[in-house]
């Protein structure tokens, strides 16, 4: 089928209508176990000094420095500080205490001598080498001082975020929760994988996979499964997943053909665009809000390419600004096609290729039904709207996946 570049809507008008609507999720209140992978809310201030107190860095001996001027010398031990003791007295000059990480430093001491530069004595101990004042001494606020921000909204929480949360005191933070996304498939052809194919079916694979790039992106994916061609078992099936979800992607059922559940079953209710985007895969692709809270929904066609190259143009930006992320276009290099290509006139094309250096070279099997071209790429050659032929050795845009 041709298509004559005027009934195409440009990608990046569709993407601008998407992000038009897509709002960020409310902030909530998480416990810090559950806020791993959520964006920060709020800025994140230190209530104390970080480390709150001068402690000490080793295992040794609180010291005077100056006392060890004429190394080796002996000193009396005075007591010792472990981690965690409550109550430190104070030492003065010619004296010392054994002291372990972590402990509070006494008051007094102007330095710790590693328990290596001595002979580990308790009530005596002997100091075969001199340190600077402030030895193995970590000063109170050294880390972080009080009232510094630690973390600033916005922040994505990893690990060492939690790490940070927690050294800071908080149990509780305000975070934009990760987005819940349901991801369901519709064709009558589609078998579960671990179950044996019939004639005519293929296995599923979309929701897997876009369940799987859901979560690289940072959100939580259900995956439904796949249901038939009926429209009216698709807007059940729909309708069962909108209480848990924050947005929902479809495939399949968006096509010009009979059998398209997902268009016959949303065209009614008014809320979702379904359109043609002058680009190659993904032509075919719907967009809009469903339930009565307005969750955004993206139907992408069925194609495996086409709904894979959809998911980086249109959703995963749309999950960056759900979860208060900024969004700016897929980064892109660029690098010199080893080969020619063709490209339809008035769509961008996206083609998939592997990225070497400075070359690309884009894969055998172009057809949005190939995944193993797709499975085996690592970046995406963009062909604009009004190339329709690239020479060997053109320079060329490239979006690495
Ligand atoms: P549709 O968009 O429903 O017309 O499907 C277009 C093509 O993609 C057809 O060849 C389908 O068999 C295939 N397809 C649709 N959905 C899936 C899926 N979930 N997994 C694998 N292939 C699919
Ligand atoms: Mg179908």
């Amino acid at each position: 089928m041709r298509h004559s570049p005027s009934d195409l809507k440009p990608v990046d008008r569709h993407l601008a209508d998407i992000l038009a609507t897509v709002r960020p999720l409310a902030p909530l209140e998480l416990d810090l176990e559950r806020a791993l992978g959520a964006v920060l809310a709020e800025d994140v201030t230190a209530p104390v000094d970080l480390p709150p107190f001068d402690n000490s860095a080793m295992d040794g001996y609180a010291v005077v420095a100056a006392d060890l001027a004429n190394a080796p010398v002996t000193l009396p031990v005075t007591e010792d500080v472990a981690a965690g003791d409550p109550l430190v007295r104070a030492i003065g000059p010619g004296l010392t205490a054994r002291i372990m990480t972590g402990a509070p430093l006494p008051a007094g001491a102007d330095a710790v001598v590693p328990v290596e530069y001595t002979d580990g004595g308790t009530a005596n101990v002997v100091v075969h080498k001199q340190v600077e004042r402030g030895n193995a001494i970590r000063r109170a606020g050294e880390d972080v001082r009080v009232g510094d921000v630690v973390l600033a909204e916005g922040t994505r929480i990893g690990a060492a975020q939690v790490g940070m949360l927690a050294s800071v005191g908080r149990r509780r933070v305000l975070v934009r929760p990760v987005p819940r996304v349901a991801v369901l498939s519709t064709g009558a052809e589609l078998a579960e994988p671990g179950t044996p194919l019939g004639y005519g079916q293929i296995w599923e694979s979309n929701s897997f996979m876009l369940a799987a790039a859901v979560r690289e992106a940072g959100g939580e994916a259900f995956r439904v499964g796949s249901v038939t061609d009926d429209p009216r078992v698709f807007m059940e099936t729909l309708d069962a997943q909108l209480v848990r979800a924050d947005a929902v992607i479809t495939s399949g059922g968006v096509s010009m053909g009979a059998y398209e559940p997902v268009k016959e079953g949303l065209s009614p209710l008014g809320t979702v665009r379904f359109e043609k985007v002058a680009m190659q895969p993904g032509m075919p692709q719907g967009f809009g809000v469903v339930g009565d809270d307005q969750i955004p929904i993206f139907t992408l066609p069925g194609n495996p390419v086409s709904s894979y190259v959809s998911f980086v143009l249109f959703v995963r930006p749309a999950l960056r600004q759900m979860q208060g992320l900024p969004v700016s276009p897929p980064a892109s290099v660029r690098a010199v096609c080893t080969d020619r290509l063709r490209s339809p006139r008035g769509r961008r094309s996206y083609l998939r290729a592997v990225l070497t250096g400075d070359r690309v070279t884009p894969a055998r099997g172009q057809g949005s039904h190939q995944l193993a071209a797709l499975a085996a790429a690592d970046a995406l050659i963009v062909v604009p709207e009004d190339v329709t032929e690239v020479p060997e050795g053109t320079t060329v845009e490239v979006i690495p996946l």
